[in-house]
């Protein structure tokens, strides 16, 4: 048995939706895939029951790839960090508490969210914000079994959720444990000043002070720059400053054997480069062709 999960972002758009990003996954080779229920940078949303979602699941059915392997993005506007503009905090509340209900009704579990910026409050005052907010979200949508993902950052601007004693701060404080998890970002990791390179010593250091258990899903991105850069530019899977041996040593380390993989790397001449990178990192050989 195939028992590596990877795929990259896929669009979700007319006329297929969501069975179009499916069928983009499958174009890949992809065993796993991440959407959007819309545009990345804005909340406006199409009624859902207009996203061919059962179509959609019907697809992966027949492929075999299993629900655990799709994720969904939350929009990026959504800022629960925020405890300087109570509007923000409140639309931001709103918007998340729909999404998780978008991701019920299309029947997946994993939603990765950026946890946010503490808008030069301090990062202390920002979790404690988000943490209010998680905890707010999670009691409104009780029944729901939508998991959400914090993603590791990179550290630009004010972002929070950069060291893994942060993100372990924000689990710390929300509630329900069964609704909380991690998104690992390699790019985000490396961009935040950790040391990939030695993955047996990260992964040790994310068990220690996450636990490997709340780990979900991981974004596979090289990074335009050096370790500790707080930039948060991906570039393709080696060509960046990570490099194709690390980043193909974490996606295939035995602690993320059952974790889906989602590369998240920029278009080559406007084509995606899934198919390739994906190809490149299952078989474990770097692909120098691309660019
Ligand atoms: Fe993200
Ligand atoms: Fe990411
Ligand atoms: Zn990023």
């Amino acid at each position: 048995m195939d028992k590596f999960y990877i795929g990259s972002h896929v669009d979700n758009k007319a006329p297929n939706f969501v069975l179009g990003s499916v069928k983009e996954a499958l174009s890949y080779g992809a065993n796993a895939l991440m959407f959007y229920t819309g545009a990345p940078q804005n909340s406006y949303r199409r009624p859902v029951s207009e996203l061919k979602g059962e179509e959609a699941l019907a697809l992966l059915k027949e492929n075999n790839i299993s629900l655990d392997n799709v994720i969904v993005h939350a929009p990026y506007i959504i800022n629960l960090a925020n405890a300087v503009k109570p509007d923000i905090f409140d639309v931001s509340l709103r918007v998340l508490i729909d999404e998780i209900r978008r991701v019920d009704y299309l029947g997946y579990h994993k939603l990765v969210l950026h946890p946010g910026s503490h808008v030069n409050m301090g990062a202390d005052i920002g979790i404690s914000k988000l943490i209010e907010g998680l905890n707010k979200v999670i009691e409104e949508t009780k029944d729901s079994k939508v998991i959400i993902l914090i993603e590791t950052m990179a550290g630009k601007g004010s972002e929070i959720g950069i060291t893994l004693e942060q993100v372990r701060h924000i689990i710390d404080g929300v509630y329900d444990k069964s609704r909380i998890g991690v998104c690992l970002d390699t790019c985000h990791l490396s961009d935040a000043g950790y040391d990939l390179s030695d993955t047996d010593g990260m992964v040790q250091k994310i068990d220690e002070i996450i636990g490997l258990n709340y780990v979900m899903a991981i974004h596979i991105n090289d990074s335009k720059n050096p370790q500790g850069a707080h930039k948060d530019r991906h570039e393709n899977i080696g060509y960046g400053m990570i490099g194709f041996d690390t980043l193909s040593k974490f996606a295939h380390h035995k602690a993320f054997e059952n974790i889906p993989k989602i590369l998240e790397t920029p278009y080559i001449n406007e084509k995606a480069p899934y198919k390739e990178e994906i190809k490149a990192l299952r078989d474990n050989i770097f692909n120098n062709t691309l660019k």
